[in-house]
């Protein structure tokens, strides 16, 4: 079974763990909706919308 996947809610990063591994924030939410990944933040659209500066994995919408 797939272990439960958090969100960030400060940069929406996807983590397993209790904090996120991006920012380090511990203010995760495990409602979350989309998944996006980005792969290069410079020629991605979605990564300037989102706000994102790294590559990974990451939700469109938290709860
Ligand atoms: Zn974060």
């Amino acid at each position: 079974m797939a272990r439960r996947k958090y969100v960030c809610r400060d940069c929406k990063m996807f983590t397993t763990e209790k904090k996120c591994p991006n920012c380090g924030s511990k203010d995760l939410s495990a409602s979350w909706k989309g998944i996006v990944v980005v792969n290069k933040v410079e020629d991605s659209d979605i990564a300037g919308i989102l706000g994102v500066e790294k590559p990974g994995k990451y939700a469109l919408f938290v709860g």
